[in-house]
């Protein structure tokens, strides 16, 4: 058996520890003779999963009580709808904040539902940067404020939360959740699709303060009505068991690596040996802002283009996988996530020097 070092944006990495286990566990889990796939979400052996992923979780980021924790389906993209839905309840403002290709996609649901009020768009600096938090225009009226902490695509990162005032903060964290530890209390919801750092794609997490439960709202469709599926402990309709398990491993994985502060401490140290690379090379470029620049997503371009496909081929062969940028930036992205451990980053920038002296 031969694992290359994997550096797909999503779905990404897993853990190898976390697939061993899983693999162990998969034909009889835990004595009751069949995988825990085939059994129903409603038994003791399936409850006793479902309870101990959200409370590892909870532990993890420290969720506080006031929060409801849902495991639903639908992916980041079911819950750009899901927000407007759960917490506007017709012609009020919602405030965006646009800082590249996904928080594109979240604004362009929400117009569906009402009207949205950019408050600030680093679109003319071709998303590299943060926009200013003096420049932002926060609607008074707004029932909320969405922002993407970390551009998937782009590689732009906010390092800090922005202060919002008492107005519901949302956060799309798919590909920055557990990558650090933040405090839940400044979010009113946090929301996450699995396939990044959570666990295998088709669970989506979704961290909401519960007084947001009960805002009045319109009609909202059954499986994206958060009330609804806190209600019913995310089994309004049948959950994504296996995802909601696996998740669940990923959590005790995390804990028994020392938790999100040491997670942390690793994502920092393994960005910044990449980054500090690029900055010393005449060879490879990372375009954005050095304070907005990611920790999990790093995108790169070539100085010459031309040896884009000869440096996918060569890092292929190297096992090195899946570092083509997304087809709207080109270049190249490395994504380094938690379960990409630092001897990846490491086997990557010697590569990458090793490649820039064969072909400078
Ligand atoms: C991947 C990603 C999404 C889309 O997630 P789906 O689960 O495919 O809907 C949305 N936002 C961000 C920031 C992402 O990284």
């Amino acid at each position: 058996m031969s694992r290359i070092w994997n550096f797909s944006a999503g779905p990404a990495a897993l853990p190898q520890a976390v697939l061993e286990r899983a693999r162990d566990e998969m034909l009889d889990f835990h004595g009751t003779g069949m995988s825990v796939m085939e059994m129903s979400h409603r038994g003791k052996p399936f409850m006793e999963v479902a309870e101990k992923a959200e409370a590892d979780l909870r532990k993890l980021m420290g969720i506080p009580d006031d929060y409801a924790v849902l495991f639903l389906q639908g992916g980041a993209t079911g819950q750009f709808s899901a927000i407007p839905m759960n917490l506007q309840p017709g012609g009020q403002p919602m405030d965006y904040i646009d800082t590249g290709a996904w928080s594109g996609k979240a604004i362009k649901e929400a117009q569906k539902v009402g009207p949205v009020n950019i408050v600030a768009s680093s679109q003319a600096e071709g998303y590299a940067s943060i926009p200013e938090r003096s420049t932002w225009k926060l609607d008074p009226n707004a029932a909320y404020v969405h922002y993407t902490p970390n551009e998937t695509i782009g590689g732009v990162e906010f390092h800090e939360v922005p202060d919002v005032g008492d107005k519901p903060l949302v956060a799309d964290m798919s590909s920055t959740i557990l990558s650090r530890p933040i405090d839940v209390s400044k979010f009113g919801v946090i929301y996450a699709g699995a396939q990044k750092n959570i666990g295998p794609a088709g669970v989506t997490v979704v961290i909401v303060r519960k007084d947001l439960l009960e805002r009045e709202k319109g009609q909202v469709p059954a499986v994206l009505d958060w009330k609804l599926q806190a209600d019913n402990d995310s089994m309004y309709n049948t959950p994504p068991t296996f995802g909601w398990y696996f998740a669940g491993l990923v959590f005790e994985w995390l804990l028994e690596q020392g938790g999100l502060e040491k997670m942390a401490e690793i994502n920092q140290r393994k960005a910044d040996k990449l980054y500090r690379f690029i900055d010393n090379s005449a060879f490879y470029r990372n375009p954005v802002e050095p304070s907005a620049r990611s920790w999990m997503n790093v995108p790169f371009i070539l100085a010459d283009d031309s040896l884009d496909g000869p440096f996918l081929k060569e890092a292929d062969a190297a096992g090195l996988s899946s570092l083509k940028g997304h087809r709207s930036v080109g270049g190249m992205r490395a994504s380094i996530y938690n379960a990409v451990p630092e001897e990846a980053v490491d086997a990557l920038i010697e590569f990458m020097a090793d490649f820039e002296e064969r072909h400078a």
